[in-house]
Parts: structure tokens; sequence; C-alpha cells
């Protein structure tokens, strides 16, 4: 097993993935090949192995866990109001057509004797969002990791994200956005926590 930590963005790849890279930038080299394109001329002849390289890096959250994403920033704090980290910036790539959605994400949570460090917050939605994914299922995810790993007595996820895939192929929702929500515990079953929540994730700071 590599020993690199797996929230480590910065970690070299593993030996077993230049293998799996070469045989990418082959699939990539094809498929310029089947797109009537010439894959020899100067300006393509990198193009698959950089195509293989984004992917990888697009997609590394296979390789990471929230858990180790946050480390050892989980810290023992009395506070009892909720704790809210907005805009968020978000790349993930749909699945269905491995088109980009970008956005952002707001996190919300009230704490249970346990706070995280700010900084790592981000780190839960990088590792969920650098997959392939739909946003629904996004959104659940990470608030499935914050209530894993913080054990809080409530979480509120919302996203709201442009999907290239719509924007790109003339589906006329050029400039629609879709918003997702994900509501646990107090958020979802009080209604001044939750009211107060989706004031502030949809409220005009930075919108
Ligand atoms: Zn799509």
């Amino acid at each position: 097993m590599p020993s690199t930590k797996a929230a480590d963005v910065h970690a070299p790849a593993p030996a077993s993935a230049s293998a799996s890279s070469a045989e990418l930038a082959e699939l990539v080299y094809r498929q310029l090949v089947l797109l009537g394109e010439d894959p020899e001329r100067a300006g393509l002849v990198k193009t698959p192995e950089r195509v293989a390289g984004a992917l990888a890096w697009l997609t590394r959250g296979y390789a990471m866990d929230a858990r180790s994403a946050i480390g050892e920033a989980v810290f023992e704090e009395a506070h009892e109001s909720m704790i809210m980290v907005r805009d968020i910036e978000l790349y993930s790539l749909c699945e269905h057509h491995m088109l980009p959605f970008f956005g952002k994400a707001h996190i919300a949570y009230i704490p249970d004797g346990r706070i995280v460090g700010l900084s790592k917050v981000p780190r839960i939605v990088e590792v969920f969002a650098r997959r392939l994914q739909v946003q629904e299922r996004l959104t659940e995810q990470i608030a499935e990791a914050v209530e894993e790993v913080q054990r809080p007595r409530g979480v509120g996820i919302v996203i709201e994200a442009y999907h290239l895939c719509m924007m790109m192929r003339g589906v006329e929702k050029q400039n629609s956005k879709t918003i997702t929500s994900a509501l646990r515990g107090l958020f979802r079953d009080d209604f001044k926590t939750r009211d107060e929540f989706l004031r502030l994730a949809h409220g005009p700071i930075g919108a």
C-alpha cells in the first residue's frame, strides 16, 4: 500500500498510476482519431498525456476520505451556536457527461462539544467534489461526512452550481443555476434553525 497521506493533494502519484495513466493517454489518442482529428499534429502531440493527467487530478477524490482530510483538526469546544462556512468554491465533473459543474457550497453545523478547524471544511468538499458526481449525491455525501466526523447536533449544506453539460449543449438553460440542499438533525427538525440557516445560505453576502 502506498504510504502517502490520502488527503495530501500534492502527494506523488503511486507507481501503479503511471501505468494506468499511459493506458488512459492511449484512449485519449484513440478518441482524437475517432473525432476526426490528427493526434500527430503539433498542437495535439502532448494532448493525450495532458488529458490523462488532468483527469487523474480532477478525480483524485477517490483516493481521499473525509476523516484524513480533516486530520487532527477536531477540537473540544463548548460552542453551541451555528457555525457556517459560506462560499466554498467547488469544481466537480458530472457523471453523465464528464463535463464540469462548478459553483459554491455553504456548510453549517451546530456542534455538540466538537468543532473542526475552519480551514478544513473546504477539504471535505474537495474529497467528494473531485470524483464523477451528481450534485444531489455530492450534497448528501458532504452532509454525511460532516455528521460522521463531528457528530454535531445538526448539519446543513446548500450547493449552488452551474452545469456545463446544460450550458454548452444548447439546452437553453445557459443561466440556470441548480440548487441542492441537505438538512440533518436540528436543521431538519427545528424550524428556527432551518430558517436561520437558509437565510444565511441564500443571503446577499458575496452573492
Ligand atoms: Zn451532465
